[in-house]
């Protein structure tokens, strides 16, 4: 068995309070200030009612055109810079495997959930196609231009997988429906399949069983937070945001029935207060249910309620990651392992040399979602620098080099006899 010593491990960053992890008590969100009426529901972008013009970037610095789903749809950087409607360049990535479709609507989404940048306390701050989700831009493009682009090469295409992002808006289930549906009547869902990352607050299980019929192949729900109490706080009435943990949870298990088994999942920031044991158990239960976990690292969004907190400290992050592997794809269960008072990690429950090998191949600290063509514990979506910078990258969205395997080690507290950690190279900042 492998014991791991936390306290002997060296964080990529000091985790709240000075721990090495992100504390509960640590973690609470800024209350969201008021927003003048005449500034709420997108009225400056309304009220202007410029014509869009193809694709629109966020840092174009003109006035918000008036853009609405169906017809417009906003994709990560990556995408669209893979797609060939923005230049730039990705640090140590050619492009991003998965086409990442969020709807986008002048009034924006209607939650105030307390990490994400496209949050409605902002609304009186920025237009809402200028916000950024987390770290990175989200340009818009009309739909029919994205589809054509992909329906011109569908075999040649670099994406394996496309994912319909909702938001909580009153037009979010009817047009995912109407962008699902434009979709598959040009491009076959066998050649790329496609995920939904739901939003429950707003649906019912036959809006789930429509985009099932529909030929979506993967249901996701972004849980976010790994328990009810952090849930409130962050997405519910403790932020004046109308998300519900049970709300959610009915529509995950509407998925998996739905859906069925390894065809759902949910989505869980670690880093906002819950302990390692939590989220971990929460992936066990995930498990369980036949379903899979999908990680994000907490990064404090600038703009959101929680810009004033820490990012996750690096070997919290990573014993999650590496927990959370174990999980999803070696059949270790959570019992498997000890956590010490705190709730961290102290064994997870392998041979030394199965642990060893794990780390060794990278793929465990790579970026987690839904799959795509290279294996089944590749994740099509490796949103690209989504939760840290490429300076002292969170999840990789690319295999990991050997290097890159020294340096996770480093932040585990588990270096090779013998190994030597280079520290930081230069690293170029993201090309957006
Ligand atoms: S529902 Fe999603 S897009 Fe809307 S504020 Fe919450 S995390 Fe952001």
């Amino acid at each position: 068995m492998t014991c791991l010593k936390p306290e002997g491990a060296v964080p990529g960053t000091a985790g709240a309070g000075g721990l090495d992890f992100n504390a509960y008590e640590q973690m609470a969100p800024r209350a969201p200030a008021a927003i003048p009426a005449a500034l709420r529901n997108g009225a400056r972008v309304k009220h202007n009612n410029i014509a869009p013009e193809g694709v629109y970037f966020p840092k174009y610095n003109m006035l918000t055109p008036h853009m609405r789903s169906p017809d417009y749809v906003q994709m990560s950087t990556a995408a669209a810079i893979t797609l060939g409607l923005v230049p730039g360049r990705m640090h140590r990535c050619s492009c991003t495997r998965c086409l990442n479709l969020l709807l986008t609507y002048p009034e924006g989404c209607r939650a105030n959930c307390a990490y994400c940048g496209l949050a409605r306390h902002r609304e009186a701050e920025r237009d809402y196609a200028d916000r950024n989700f987390i770290r990175v831009d989200w340009p818009a493009a009309p739909m029919e231009e994205v589809v054509d682009i992909v329906a011109r090469d569908v075999a040649g295409s670099p994406f394996h997988r496309m994912c319909i992002s909702m938001i909580t808006h009153p037009r979010s289930d009817a047009d995912a429906v109407t962008v699902l549906k434009q979709w598959t009547e040009r491009i076959d869902p066998a050649a790329i399949p496609i995920s939904i990352l739901s939003n429950p607050t707003t649906m019912n299980r036959s809006d789930v069983q429509r985009m099932r019929d529909m030929g979506a192949d993967i249901f996701t729900v972004a849980l976010d937070a790994a328990t009810p109490e952090i849930f409130d706080r962050t997405r519910g009435k403790g932020v004046q945001s109308p998300h519900n943990w049970k709300k959610y949870w009915e529509i995950l298990m509407d998925a998996r029935e739905v859906f069925g088994p390894q065809k759902f999942g949910a989505h869980i920031i670690v880093g906002m207060g819950e302990t390692e044991h939590d989220v971990l158990n929460l992936v066990q239960r995930l498990v369980d249910l036949g379903g899979h976990s999908h990680m994000f690292c907490f990064f404090p969004e600038k703009g959101s309620l929680m810009d004033h907190l820490p990012a996750t400290p690096r070997d919290q992050w990573r014993r999650v990651q590496l927990g959370r592997y174990l999980i999803d794809y070696c059949g270790v269960r959570v019992d498997h392992m000890r956590f010490d008072d705190m709730g961290r990690v102290v064994d997870f429950g392998i041979p030394k040399a199965e642990l060893d090998a794990t780390i060794d191949a990278g793929i465990a600290f790579r970026t987690s979602g839904c799959p795509g063509k290279f294996a089944d514990d590749i994740s099509a979506c490796d949103r690209p620098y989504g939760d840290s910078p490429p300076s002292n990258i969170a999840s990789y969205p690319f295999p990991l080099a050997a290097a890159d395997i020294r340096r996770v080690r480093h932040q585990l507290g588990l270096e090779q006899p013998g190994e030597h950690y280079v520290a930081d190279e230069e690293f170029e900042e993201f090309g957006q």
